[in-house]
């Protein structure tokens, strides 16, 4: 078997090699620690026949351990300079490709037609830059990807915001936009001295399945998004402020707010956290013909 890359000392010699210095701006803190890698690996149980979807492979320790448990791992790259690393990193490891890209650009359902097209299995694995984390898992989601889940490493703070249940602080329109599309759960706090250079924050692992039917059924999801966005727009509001004042167009009435409210039977007095994702439907969908 090759050397692993992502020891500390492997990773120092190639970034030394390459007069490689880290972008803050990218987001690029590096793993040097093969065991936390592995389990992230594991917590996406890929098979030998399973495609994987990597984001920002940075030098390749994720791409490497994917490489070597999976069929064949796709990873886009936003920075150039790592491209020759990458082709010197990766050169044992027929199966892997990288495209330089950056991902919120990229037409990711195209490049898994031409690339994926005879799999039945293909996850998202990776260790996401940290300034884009959240536009990255909403455009994979909302592309609405064949892929069968995300195991991702993010700031802990985002990863417990993402699985939160109603009634808790971190609750709100981002658990739900996720929990809409995707079983949560956070599969591992992972310390800071795993990274090269260490994050400010600390990091988790999430793991997203899809589910095969959204969470709820609504008439029009954008306008579901909608209200789950403005009813958590200032948390210390009830829904019956936040709604009035935040919804779009401003076109609304209280006492329309109020007949919806009743139609879903949610009482105006509560606030957003409280409410489970059914009743944000059930809201959503008595509001939406007042919009029309
Ligand atoms: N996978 C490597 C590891 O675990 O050591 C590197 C992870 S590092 C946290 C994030 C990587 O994402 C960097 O290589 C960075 O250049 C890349 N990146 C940042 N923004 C990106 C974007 N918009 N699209 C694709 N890659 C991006």
């Amino acid at each position: 078997m090759n050397k692993d890359i992502a020891t500390p000392i492997r990773t120092k010699a190639i970034l030394e090699k390459h007069g490689f210095s880290f972008k803050k701006s990218l987001g690029q803190n590096f793993l040097i620690d093969t065991n936390i890698l592995k389990r992230i690996v594991d917590h996406a149980d890929l098979t030998e026949s399973s495609g994987a979807i990597e984001i920002g492979p940075g030098i390749g320790a994720l791409t490497e351990q994917l490489a070597r448990r999976s069929k064949k791992v796709v990873a886009f790259e936003i920075d150039q300079r790592l491209l020759p690393i990458l082709e010197e990193t990766l050169a044992p490891y027929s199966n892997t490709k990288v495209i330089h890209s950056d991902v919120l650009k990229a037409n990711v359902n195209e490049v898994m037609a031409e690339e994926f097209n005879e799999y039945d299995d293909v996850m998202v694995v990776a260790n996401l830059p940290y300034y884009v984390t959240t536009p990255i898992i909403m455009k994979l989601l909302e592309e609405k990807l064949p892929i069968r889940g995300l195991v991702v490493m993010l700031q802990k703070e985002v990863a417990d915001r993402i699985s939160a249940k109603p009634g808790t602080k971190d609750y709100g329109s981002l658990s739900i936009a996720v929990q809409y599309y995707t079983e949560a759960e956070i599969a591992m706090v992972v310390p800071k001295t795993v990274f090269v250079p260490q994050p400010n924050v600390d990091s988790a692992v999430i793991r997203l399945i899809k589910r095969t039917e959204p969470l709820v059924q609504v008439k029009d999801e954008d306008f579901f998004f909608q209200v789950t966005r403005a009813s958590f727009a200032q948390r210390r509001k009830t829904l019956l402020n936040n709604l009035s004042s935040q919804l779009p167009d401003g076109k609304l009435r209280k006492e329309e707010i109020l007949a919806a409210l009743s139609e879903a039977e949610v009482d105006p007095g509560r606030r957003g956290e409280t409410l489970s994702i059914e009743e944000f439907a059930r809201l959503s969908d008595a509001l939406y013909p007042y919009f029309q």
